[in-house]
């Protein structure tokens, strides 16, 4: 035997490990994380609670204590409640329950690049519809995903990179029309101008599952706390794939302080939203620059400007490049920070533009 190692299976061969640039540049705008960091107040609150975790003990298997507390926060029952390591892998254990390598998954496009990537790891198709070309999630839309068939219907609402949201009622259809299991994935839905989550929808639709996460408008990316709301029946499921004591005990503490004190965490989400209509409006003011709306912490851009992401790097301001991805030439995705980074962003993009068109 001399083989030096062993080669990966065929489907991975060729796949780069996804994630965006974690760079040390003066202004970070590229991963749709809130800029302030966690209530003060929080902190304390967490370390006083750890002082009576026993960590020679394992955690809570099936979490209840936290998962109580967010069945509180959406009114619903604690068996219809899950929580994992961020919203991913939430998502990524839904697809072990139901997809797999019979089972087909149906997502649009564009939309997060990760859907397609939890289908090759667990060896699930995937299709994409495309959306049109102003990125609005149709009626078109709803009956091109049911007409695919699909096991899984995966959307994101707001949708990321282009930050819209997807009507309520479409949601209902694709649910009326196919027998498929719905996933309405939330990771934004709180920076929304209006209460657009589908989570009451549970009630009434028993396939559809709601994902949410503590990563964005909670400002707790580094916890990695994501969860669901579903069906009794997803939850009994879900458990079937999960590694035992997935969640840490510390995690699950600190969800649950997290979750006492949901309205300071989300004080600063006024300031969000302000700011991402003064960026939208400034920005559609910029000559060789087309604005998506967006509902969400962050703002999708197409411009005729070359090179832009490079040239917003070289000034010290990351954001998302998109350029070489399919329908998305051209485009950036800019994370809304605080007003002085949202600033320093406007003033690069207008340098780049003067300079592009000198
Ligand atoms: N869904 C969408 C649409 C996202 O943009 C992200 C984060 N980029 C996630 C899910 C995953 O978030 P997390 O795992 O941090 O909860």
């Amino acid at each position: 035997m001399t083989a030096e190692r062993v080669p990966v299976r065929e489907s991975l061969r060729d796949v780069e490990p996804y994630g965006a640039p974690q760079l040390d540049v003066p202004v970070r705008l590229n991963t749709n994380e809130t800029p302030e960091p966690p209530p003060d107040a929080f902190l304390s609150a967490y370390v006083d609670r750890i002082g009576t975790t026993s960590l020679n003990r394992y955690p809570d298997r099936d979490h209840v204590e936290l998962r109580r507390s967010i069945a509180a926060r959406h009114d619903v029952a604690v068996e219809q409640v899950w929580a994992a390591n961020g919203s991913n892998e939430v998502i990524m254990q839904l697809l072990q329950v139901y997809g797999g390598v019979d089972r087909t998954v149906a997502s649009v496009s564009p939309s997060y690049s990760m859907y397609p990537e939890f289908c090759r790891t667990t060896q699930t198709g995937f299709v994409e519809v495309d959306l049109p070309d102003t990125f609005e999630f149709t009626a078109a839309t709803a009956a091109a995903l049911a007409a695919t068939g699909a096991d899984v219907i995966l959307l994101a609402s707001p949708n990321n990179p282009v930050g819209n949201v997807i009507d309520q009622g479409h949601f209902v259809r694709l649910h009326d029309q196919t027998d498929a299991l719905i996933i309405a994935d939330e990771a934004y839905v709180e920076f929304a101008d209006g209460d657009c989550s589908v989570v009451p929808l549970v009630a009434k639709l028993p396939r559809l599952v709601v994902v949410r996460t503590l990563s964005k408008a909670f400002r707790l990316a580094g916890l990695r706390l994501g969860y669901l709301v579903a069906a009794p029946w997803v939850v009994a499921d879900v458990q079937k794939v999960r590694l035992p004591y997935h969640l840490d005990s510390l995690k699950q503490i600190a969800g649950v302080v997290a979750l006492e004190r949901e309205p300071e965490f989300l004080a600063h989400r006024a300031m969000i939203v302000a700011e991402r209509h003064r960026m939208v409006a400034a920005l559609a003011e910029l000559p060789q620059v087309e604005v998506y709306p967006s509902a969400a912490n962050f703002v999708l851009i197409r411009s005729t400007v070359d090179e832009l992401f490079d040239r917003l790097l070289a000034r010290g301001v990351l954001v998302r490049d998109f350029s070489t991805t399919r329908r998305l030439q051209g485009c950036i995705r800019v994370t809304i920070g605080t007003p002085d980074e949202n600033e320093a962003f406007l003033t690069a993009v207008r340098d780049v533009i003067v300079e592009a068109t000198d």
